[in-house]
């Protein structure tokens, strides 16, 4: 393996474990003779590879009986016109929370389709960003469903607890904090994530649907992701992404190996409190985020000055720390730190960070 950390926000790092696993079996899959990139998804062998993925998916999340756990295509964004498509008519209305800038998409998206109702934002808590508290949002009860994200993966804004909604449906978009904690999936009516932060290769889709939100969708929806038809089908009307669901597969097994979402919990918990700690106390680092809404997945920080980010980037890439740019609409740094990302990597980060500020500062 390579001496490099790879803070990348996604396409994110994947264990390395089954990053190896999917090296050695890439050719010759279990004596196959091919690849499983080579192989009918109506296959036996890959059915079992998809059933095995979609099980181990519903243990770590302890999915319940009444949702479907859907493979599908089009990533993140796709699920942004495929939700309102699947669960609403044109006359409908959504209430969403808009936290950053993949909640903001969302709204964007879902308004070609229905009335997109902002109903809450962020607000400055003690000169920080955080969340507005739920009193303060204006729900509307008739609202088809109720759309947020919660882990805004480009500002590092986490809501750590769930929404209350009075019934009406909640849809969250998890694509970068599935998988890293324990969730109540039956407080949700749909989740969805695209899988390139902490699931597997981009392009793939997974999405957990109540049976109550399927049989709903728009005549004009189109096959491929439509909810009751994947359902239906097994997630395969059309070709699904094989080779992504099976190194997801990989993914599902290499957690379940290693203690599944509770251990990630508490891992992620502490490689978080390792960074933030870093940057709270050394003046040199800052990050705007309130206390309570710090994302564990993505964490950006700004250093004293814009004038330094460039040697940092520059240093920091040849110490084999990779990818720590900051979005472009944040700037400074994000080191996103999923599933995949060691303590060692954490470590490393943090070690530079106090010797640059040491030799900047
Ligand atoms: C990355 C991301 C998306 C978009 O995913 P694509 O696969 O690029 O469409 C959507 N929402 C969140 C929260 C993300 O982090």
């Amino acid at each position: 393996m390579t001496n490099v950390f790879n803070f990348s926000a996604g396409p994110a790092m994947l264990p390395a474990d089954v990053m190896q696993q999917a090296q050695q079996e890439f050719i010759n899959w279990q004596g196959q003779g091919c690849s499983v990139m080579e192989m009918s998804h109506r296959s036996k062998a890959f059915i079992e590879v998809a059933e095995t993925a979609t099980d181990n998916l519903r243990k770590l999340l302890s999915v319940p009986k009444d949702y479907h756990i859907l493979f599908t295509h089009g990533g993140g964004r796709g699920q942004f016109s495929a939700v309102p498509l699947n669960l609403t008519s044109p006359n409908d209305r959504a209430d969403h929370l808009v936290t950053g800038s993949w909640s903001k998409g969302a709204v964007e998206e879902a308004s070609h389709y229905l009335t997109a109702d902002v109903v809450g934002q962020t607000q400055i808590i003690d000169g920080k960003i955080g969340v507005q508290s739920q009193q303060q949002w204006q729900l509307n009860q008739q609202a088809a469903y109720f759309h947020y994200c919660p882990n805004e993966t480009v500002e590092g804004i986490e809501i750590p607890w769930v929404p209350e909604t009075n019934g009406v449906p909640i849809v969250a978009d998890m694509s970068s904090n599935i998988l890293s904690k324990k969730i109540d999936v039956s407080q949700y009516g749909v989740i969805y994530a695209g899988a390139q932060k902490n699931i597997g290769p981009s392009g793939l889709s997974v999405v957990i649907v109540h049976d109550s939100l399927l049989d709903k969708a728009r005549t004009e929806t189109p096959s491929i992701i439509n909810y009751s038809l994947l359902a239906k089908h097994d997630s395969m009307y059309n070709t699904p992404p094989t080779f992504a669901w099976y190194l997801a597969g990989l993914v599902f097994k290499w957690l379940l190996n290693n203690g599944g979402v509770d251990a990630m919990e508490h891992r992620n918990a502490d490689k978080a409190a390792l960074l933030y700690d870093a940057i709270d106390s050394n003046d040199f680092y800052s990050n705007n985020v309130a206390f309570e809404y710090r994302s564990r997945m993505n964490v950006p920080f700004h250093l004293a000055t814009t004038d330094l980010d460039g040697l940092f980037l520059k240093e920091s890439e040849g110490a084999g720390l990779k990818a720590l740019k900051g979005h472009r609409i944040v700037g400074g740094m994000r080191a996103s730190i999923y599933n995949a990302m060691p303590i060692e990597g954490v470590q490393a980060l943090v070690d530079f960070m106090h010797d640059f500020a040491k030799r900047n500062g």
